[in-house]
Parts: structure tokens; C-alpha cells; sequence
């Protein structure tokens, strides 16, 4: 399979191929349809997650720009500034993290646990905003600040999300759509998180221009679904146009599932807190409250509801979390202990 994004400047800074492995006792325990999961939370980079693969192509970006600071955007528990504050420490450039004060847990766990202790450790300065602060108006005003000061600042946009970095996930497409043929599994769906969108974004520009009939479903973990999906197909035709690559897209044919985001971003949800017990103690994978439990409980919620047929081919894309899970210990003991030693 050709790849897509040779003409593209790339630092590798995570594991790759992830394993692409079969969830049998979840899709026993389901019934069907067929279930697999793509192992995205084993890139590395710091604990693992989707943004090791954006990054390889930012940085690419940056480096070819000269860049020496990377400064980025995120909520408290943000993976993606513990990757980008990872990759920083593994090039040798210097990291500036703007952190929003945005989700109203004041638990020690998640007000210093997690990534955020991670940033620290990686060698990031952090920076911590009030919530309802217009971020990105922070991100261009503090690159200019470090311009003025002589510095070579490079702005990783929010989530890693931008024509550029989502073509991490173009070469994810064309790595699932190999390793699924090599191993036999007529590959159908895929299931994913969606936030900030680059990640769903680049799965479907690059099933498109791979010319691959597989349906990439997003499950909406924040914000308005409407303005949501219409933000990620935007983000399909500037990956498309990235590629240099010509497909019609109808935003109409555009997945994104909405139900599962509870009273908001970063919030626990019962249905995704079970799906991280439930996954735990059938696969042995973990997930996280934020993103994969919320994405995972609408799989399950779909499949429970026949949404997929027994012959269907499912691809859970685990897209990390991992680290942020430790930051939801406090809502997590009581969910963990439940049932135990008995059905999930
Ligand atoms: C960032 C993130 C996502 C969402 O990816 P986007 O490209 O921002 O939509 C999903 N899962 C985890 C664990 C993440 O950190």
C-alpha cells in the first residue's frame, strides 16, 4: 500500500505498527459483532496515546522551521500536552504548556496527579488559566511574546488537530488497512473518540483516499454534536487537500454519535465508568474516563442495540488515556470495586 505522506517532513517519535489485536470475551459477552482493538495506547511517548502519531508530523513542521520552543494549549489533564512535553524532551527543545482550568473536579488526584505531574516531570513550564479563557488567543500572544524575545517558538494547535498533524492518522489508515488484511479481517468499522476531531479526521481522509469502503464512527466526547461534526468535516477536506488528494466527502456521510458525553468534557459518565470495568476485566485493556470509556460504552450501547451485524468487523481504535485515568482515582474506586469476582 502506497504510502500517502512520504512528501512530508516527519520525526518518528512513537511505536509503530500497534498491535491490532481481537476482543473475544467482549464480543462473546456482546454477542457480536466481531470486535478488535487497535492498540494506539501503545505508541510511547510518555504512557502512549493518538497524539505520538500528530506529533511526528508537527515536528516535522517545527524542525523544518527551526523551531527551538514548542508551546501548546490544553485542559488540566490533557494527553496531548504530555505527549507534545515528551517530544519536546526527546528532540531537545524547550516545552511551554498553557493549561485551562476547565473541568470542575478539585480532587488532588486531578488537580496534580496524571499528566499534569507528568508535564513537570517531562520539563515542561506550566502555565494554568481559568476556565472559559480563549485559549488559542493565549497560544498566538505567548508565541509572540517569545518572538519578541528572541526566541524560535513552533504553536501545536489544541489537541494536535490541523491539516498537518492529522496526517498521523492518514498513516494510520493505510497501517490498519495492512495489518487487518495481512491478519485476514475484513475490516468494516472503525469506533473512535472524537474531540478535538484531527484524529477522526485523518482515519476518514485517508480510508478515502486509500479508496477503502470502511466506515470511521466518531463518538462525541465534548461539545455541541452539530457544530462538532461540521468542525470535522472541515477538517477532512484540509486533509484531503493536504494529500493533495481529489474525493468527494458529503458531510451527510460524515459519522459522529451523540448521547455519551454526560453533563460535559471531562466529566464521568456510569455508562463509560462500566465500560472501563467492563474492559478491564474481560480484555485486560484500560481505558480512560475522559475519551476510550466514553467512545467504548457507545460501542457497547450500539452493539446492545443491534446497530452491527454478526458479520461485521469492528475496530476499537484505543486511543490512550492512560495517564489520565490515575487523575480520576477518587471517581474510579467506587466503580472498581463493584462486582467483584463476578460478571462484568
Ligand atoms: C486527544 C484524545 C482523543 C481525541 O482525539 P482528537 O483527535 O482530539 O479528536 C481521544 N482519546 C484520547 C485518550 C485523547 O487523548
Amino acid at each position: 500500500m502506497k504510502a500517502l505522506t512520504a512528501h512530508m517532513p516527519r520525526v518518528r517519535l512513537g511505536h509503530a505498527p500497534t498491535p491490532l489485536e481481537p476482543m473475544r470475551r467482549l464480543g462473546e459477552w456482546l454477542g457480536g459483532p466481531r470486535l478488535y482493538v487497535k492498540r494506539d495506547d501503545c505508541t510511547g511517548l510518555a504512557t502512549g496515546g493518538n497524539k505520538a502519531r500528530k506529533l511526528e508530523f508537527l515536528l516535522g513542521d517545527a524542525l523544518a522551521q527551526g523551531a527551538t520552543v514548542l508551546v501548546t494549549v490544553g485542559a488540566l489533564q490533557s494527553n496531548h500536552v504530555r505527549q507534545t512535553a515528551a517530544a519536546a524532551a526527546r528532540l531537545g527543545l524547550a516545552c511551554v504548556a498553557l493549561l485551562e482550568d476547565k473541568v470542575d473536579i478539585a480532587s488532588a488526584a486531578y488537580q496534580h496527579g496524571g499528566n499534569v505531574m507528568l508535564d513537570a516531570l517531562l520539563g515542561a513550564r506550566v502555565l494554568r488559566y481559568p476556565r472559559g479563557t480563549d485559549m488559542a488567543a493565549q497560544l498566538a500572544a505567548f508565541c509572540d511574546e517569545l518572538r519578541g524575545q528572541g526566541q524560535r517558538p513552533y504553536a501545536v494547535p489544541m489537541g494536535g488537530s490541523s491539516a498537518i498533524g492529522n496526517l498521523g492518522y492518514v498513516e494510520c489508515a493505510r497501517e490498519l488497512a495492512q495489518q487487518a488484511r495481512d491478519m485476514g479481517v475484513p475490516l468494516t468499522h472503525i469506533v473512535l473518540a472524537t474531540g478535538s476531531g484531527g484524529t477522526h479526521a485523518g482515519l476518514q481522509a485517508g480510508m478515502l483516499a486509500l479508496g477503502l469502503p470502511v466506515q470511521v464512527m466518531g463518538i462525541n466526547i465534548m461539545g455541541e454534536v452539530g457544530a462538532q461534526a461540521a468542525m470535522v468535516w472541515r477538517q477532512v477536506q484540509a486533509t484531503l487537500a493536504q494529500l493533495d488528494v481529489v474525493r468527494p466527502f458529503d458531510a451527510a456521510d460524515l459519522r459522529l454519535m451523540d448521547g455519551y458525553v454526560g453533563d460535559g468534557y471531562g466529566l464521568s459518565t456510569a455508562a463509560g465508568m462500566a465500560a472501563i470495568r467492563s474492559v478491564a476485566r474481560l480484555e485486560a485493556v484500560l481505558l480512560d474516563p475522559v475519551y476510550t470509556g466514553k467512545a467504548m460504552g457507545g460501542l457497547i450501547d450500539l452493539a446492545r442495540r443491534g446497530h452491527w451485524s454478526a458479520e461485521d468487523h469492528v475496530v476499537f481504535l484505543h486511543t490512550g488515556g492512560q495517564a489520565g485515568l490515575f487523575a480520576y482515582a477518587d471517581q474510579m474506586a467506587a466503580v472498581a470495586s463493584e462486582g467483584l469476582q463476578m460478571k462484568p
